[in-house]
């Protein structure tokens, strides 16, 4: 399989919009933000905890981590209208979930267009099976017609039918083929063969070789943290399937961080760097609670695009517990918070003034 991928030349990819913007990036010591703007609203009850990475002889999982994404969301009580008793009711279940979806486009096309900074925007396949291309166009228009390098990413694409619709949609700039629900052979098959697809259409592509836990969007747990850390040798066999981006595990984790807080292996990083060399920017998952010094850390390391999330969803979501406004108002102050937290991510990311 190594000699059939030799044999066909991977295409220039180097005037990609995202490519430009991330080694621009990784020449000036900055990272770029990825910012998360549409997810799931809704829980997706026990998704979120199937066993992530199989072992090769491990039974096939019955159901797809994600595959609850097909099934409509369920429907939040709407027969308790607000009454001077309950001042508003607010779902327990919607704690953490993410909760905003053309609010964060525009949040991010103004923060960067206020600091004056190149940004991502991340969709994840829900805005495809929920709206078919109609947020991804709005996502692409936008970011096209900002006066600051912005482009639209694909976030954990786990279906090579997610994969393949974006890829034909010619919205996209970059896409994350997430095949790591396979077991490492078939993983590096599928990514292989998903990232050919996409580089034949002019998109480049990100992987990550293992994941760590999961509250993003229904992704799935994973039990044995060091098990699935990213080591120099997987690294060099992700890096051989003609992926652009590296998303290592160093000790990063999707969702909260927990009381065991927050222990990023910046050696296992260097590892990984100089396993990959120069042939594939490395990219940050699972930024919550992330500071300054952590971000400048990361990027010293290698890091030049940062996935944020958490941080975003958070403001929007005390601005929908802040009591009953009209839907046209929170969107609009879900909007402007979402923008502030953008900005000072793009302060501590160093991408301010960069655009
Ligand atoms: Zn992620």
């Amino acid at each position: 399989m190594a000699e059939s991928a030799a044999e066909k030349p991977k295409p220039d990819l180097s005037q990609n919009k995202a490519n430009v913007m991330l080694r621009k990036a990784a020449e000036g010591k900055y990272a770029i933000p990825g910012v998360c703007v549409v997810s799931l609203s809704r829980p997706s009850p026990g998704s979120n905890r199937t066993a992530y990475h199989r072992s090769p002889n491990a039974a096939a999982p019955t159901k797809h981590p994600l595959s609850s994404l097909n099934t409509p969301p369920p429907k939040i009580p709407s027969s308790s209208p607000p009454s001077p008793t309950t001042p508003h009711p607010s779902p327990p279940q919607l704690t953490n979930q993410p909760q905003y979806n053309l609010e964060g486009i525009l949040a991010t096309v103004r923060a960067a267009t206020a600091k004056s900074s190149p940004a991502m925007i991340l969709l994840f396949p829900w805005a495809q099976t929920y709206s078919s291309t109609l947020l991804a166009q709005a996502a692409a228009t936008a970011a096209r017609a900002a006066p600051v390098p912005i482009t639209l990413h694909l976030d954990h694409a786990q279906s090579a039918a997610a994969v393949r619709t974006a890829a034909a949609s010619g919205f996209y700039d970059s896409i994350m083929v997430d095949m790591s629900h396979y077991d490492r052979d078939e993983n590096l098959a599928r990514t292989r063969e998903l990232v050919q697809f996409c580089h034949e259409r002019g998109i480049v592509c990100e992987a990550e070789p293992g994941r760590i836990m999961g509250g993003e969007d229904g992704v799935a747990d994973t039990v044995d943290l060091q098990a699935v850390m990213t080591s120099a040798e997987e690294a060099r066999a992700f890096v051989d399937t003609g992926i652009d981006w590296l998303a290592p595990a160093f000790g990063n984790v999707h969702g909260s961080y927990g009381k065991r807080g927050i222990r990023l292996e910046f050696e296992r990083l260097e590892e990984v760097r100089e396993a990959v060399g120069g042939e594939v920017r490395l990219v940050l998952h699972g930024t919550d609670g992330f500071d300054r010094g952590v971000y400048e850390r990361c990027v010293r390391g290698g890091i030049s695009k940062v996935n944020i999330n958490g941080v975003l969803n958070r403001r929007y979501l005390e601005v929908q517990r802040e009591g009953w406004r009209g839907v046209s108002e929170t969107m609009e102050e879900g909007t402007r918070v979402m923008q502030v937290a953008v900005e000072e991510c793009m302060d501590m990311l160093g991408s301010t003034g960069k655009a």
